[in-house]
């Protein structure tokens, strides 16, 4: 007699399911019946809408009925890049349904054409694309269109991710059954973890019944369901908001508490930094150090600083940073300031040096690649207090550095740092002031859930006379122009960067692409040197090249993505971009960051490859209408969906499962103020209702979660 089902028994031990299926779906991350039920729809077929051929237009989400009449698959252009086309039929006309990547094995050995006079009969979802003058899908949701058990009055179809080896069907039957079975048993449900104020004030329904209607949409669904904005949906993505904004509101609430070090507002050594300068301050700069300022000397009693500085590449973040180093050091602190690679923590040191040593501040350098006399040698001036601005790598958070009194931490280019890097620092201060600075400016929306417990500063302002870096995007019909261009400025004394895009399938081909390139482009520029930059290097190899490109050892640097950020090359005034529509516009801007940055005019050439479709060429084209990087992330935000604009991984952003942070971003805000009104009617989260809510923290983010909060 199998047990009752509860919300987390095991997938396999569901009815129906078993061992080999219960596999496939631990393959999708689905272990348990909540699991199962947190698989969302991600559209909706609404049968009363079933459209013709002949009458759709672009840029429509669509669904219709077809028969398959062709599965083919060839090379896009002269690339190594495969495009596997479907072509399907109604009465009415034809559309082809194509495919960049094979979602999953066999997954186009599913469709046929027709067998015996027989046509096989599938369904299309799918947003309608213009390419090249013609309607098609790109990407559709297609599955067989197989007789179902589905009853006249269903008008809305939840229809599924794309799953191998589990149809759409059989998914709707199973989550159903699921469905069926606790609605019987009310007890063995998860009891809905909201507490009923917000539930409220925010007119949400409770979970269990979001979760029985957007699987079973209602028979009267409005046309707002199908666009997932019922209140059924609303209540979901609420919650994974929640949960987020939820860990933000108390790491936040916790900073507030935790006693910071104090420091008096003496500037006169900053000001004699100013003064020095051959160039005044932007008023961007200025603010932000203001903000600064404010935190590190406003306080009573006093908190630690956790600012975030956003500002374009080039907007002059680093002096501001420097200006807070000086300040912490006037008050008797050291600083640490940390940076991803070796050759960037060398260009600060660099500048840090040139700057602070005239004012009697001492500079040392904290690299990996340090001998280990001088090494030791550095630790012990640190740990004595004579060297006060400390500038390295990952080598600074090591266990065996040891600083005499850490006040200021900075961090520069802070999406390759993480949280952890941040928390490790802070065990070597008290409770040191943090200031993180970032060039991939970030839509404020999106700062609000990624940054949620910094404040942030914007520099939106770059210094005047700065021309700005021409952008042109052309196609193979430019090439011998574009070259004969790279020609003539190189002859001039500058140098040039050529940027490959990786490809996906395989880092092989991605290596093989760049050292191609490379080796043709040699060919073609036979009289100079080239240098080769890609992911396969090892970091110190690729330091090694970038340097030896910084210093003039070649005209050219042919590189795949890796460029380092935030690298100085000023002599360097022309970035071709191969396959720009490949990039994301944010990663585009990043490049095209590269040059611009000395007092050369400068240039950045968009090649487009074959094929590429409208919508990619209209997004590229944008790159030639601002240089500001805060428009272009809007852009790309809106373009790409927050998921890939920030490339899940490493912004540490949870994958969302329903929720879309452009779409929602209204939702996200009601969380978000939810999560922060818990905090001020409960801080310590001790009341009866906020029960759940302490233990989803300590599930979720550990026991120090709850120790920061009391
Ligand atoms: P970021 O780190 O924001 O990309 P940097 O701090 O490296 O930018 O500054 C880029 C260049 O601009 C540096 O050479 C710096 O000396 C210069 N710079 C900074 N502030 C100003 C300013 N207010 N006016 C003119 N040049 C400036
Ligand atoms: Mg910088």
């Amino acid at each position: 007699m199998a047990a009752v089902m509860r919300f987390d028994t095991p997938i396999q031990f569901i009815k129906g399911v078993g061992p080999k299926l219960g596999d496939r779906f631990r393959d999708y991350g689905i272990q348990t019946a909540q699991d199962l039920l947190e698989w969302y729809p991600r559209a909706y077929e609404d049968r009363r809408a079933a459209r013709s051929i002949d009458s759709l237009q672009a840029n429509e989400l669509v669904s219709l009925r077809a028969e398959v009449i062709g599965v083919s698959s060839y090379n896009l252009g002269k690339s190594r890049r495969k495009v596997w086309d479907v072509i399907v039929k109604d009465q009415t006309g034809r559309i082809h349904c194509k495919f960049f990547r094979v979602p999953y094995k066999g997954y186009f050995e599913r469709f046929q054409t027709a067998k015996n006079g027989v046509a096989q009969k599938v369904r299309v979802i799918g947003k309608v694309t213009l390419y090249r003058g013609n309607l098609e899908f790109h990407h559709p949701d297609l599955q067989e269109d197989v007789p179902d058990a589905l009853s006249d009055d269903d008008v809305l179809i939840p229809i599924y991710p794309e799953t191998e080896g589990i149809t759409n069907r059989a998914l709707r039957k199973l989550i159903g059954y699921v469905l069926d079975t606790f609605e019987r048993n009310p007890d063995s449900r998860k009891p809905d973890r909201i507490p009923r104020w917000i539930l409220d004030e925010q007119k949400l329904p409770t979970r269990f019944e979001a979760l029985k209607q957007v699987h079973r949409p209602p028979k009267d669904a409005t046309p707002e369901f199908a666009e997932m904005k019922s209140a059924y949906h609303r209540r979901l993505i609420f919650d994974e908001f929640f949960w987020l904004e939820m860990y933000l509101a108390s790491r936040k609430h916790a900073v507030s508490r935790e006693p910071g070090l104090a420091l008096l507002p003496k500037t006169t050594q900053v000001d004699a930094l100013v003064k020095s300068l051959p160039f005044a301050l932007t008023g961007a700069q200025k603010r932000a150090f203001s903000d600064i300022l404010a935190d590190l000397t406003g306080h009573k009693p006093p908190k630690p600083m956790h600012r975030l500085i956003q500002g374009d590449v080039g907007s002059g973040k680093t002096l501001v940073a420097l200006m807070a180093a000086v300040l912490a050091v006037e008050n008797g602190y050291q600083v640490a300031l940390m940076v991803p690679t070796e050759i960037l923590a060398e260009q600060h040191y660099r500048t840090a040096k040139r700057l602070l040593e005239p004012l009697g501040v001492n500079v040392g350098l904290f690299t990996g690649s340090l001998k280990s006399a001088e090494r030791a040698q550095g630790e012990a001036l640190l740990r004595s207090g004579a060297i006060q601005v400390a500038i390295g790598t990952h080598a600074l958070i090591e266990d065996n550095i040891d600083f005499k009194n850490l006040g200021l931490v900075i961090i520069d280019e802070q999406h390759r740092f993480g949280v952890h890097q941040r928390a490790r620092l802070k065990e070597k201060g008290v409770a040191p002031h943090f200031l993180i600075m970032t060039a991939t400016p970030i839509p404020r929306t999106l700062a609000m859930t990624v940054y949620g417990d910094l404040d942030v500063s914007i520099i939106d302002e770059l210094p005047v006379g700065r021309s700005p870096i021409q952008t042109r995007v052309g196609f193979e019909s430019h090439r011998a122009k574009m070259l004969d261009f790279v020609s003539a400025q190189i002859a001039k004394g500058r140098q040039a960067y050529f940027v490959y895009p990786l490809v996906e399938e395989s880092e092989k081909i991605d290596l093989k692409n760049a050292v191609e390139e490379y080796e043709k482009l040699q060919a073609h520029f036979s009289e100079l040197k080239l240098g080769l930059l890609h992911g396969r290097m090892k970091p110190d190899e690729k330091e090694k090249v970038m340097r030896e490109f910084r210093d003039g050892m070649y005209q050219i640097l042919v590189a795949t993505t890796v460029i380092e950020v935030g690298v100085d090359v000023p002599n360097a005034n022309i970035i071709v971009i191969e396959h720009a529509e490949r990039f994301g516009l944010s990663q585009l801007h990043q490049l095209r960051g590269r040059v611009g940055r000395g007092e050369h005019k400068s240039f950045c050439l968009l090649m487009l490859g074959y094929a590429v479709s409208e919508e990619a060429r209209a997004r590229v084209k944008i790159m030639e209408e601002t240089t500001d990087g805060f428009v272009v992330a809007e852009r790309d935000l809106e373009i790409r969906g927050p998921g890939e604009f920030l490339g899940t991984r490493q912004s540490g952003l949870p994958g969302f499962k329903l929720a879309n942070i452009v779409r929602d971003v209204q939702i996200l805000q009601a969380a978000r103020e939810m999560a922060f009104q818990v905090f001020i009617r409960d801080s310590k989260l001790m009341k009866i209702e906020h029960k759940p809510l302490r233990e989803e923290l300590l599930r979720a983010h550990g026991p120090t979660s709850l120790a920061a909060i009391g």
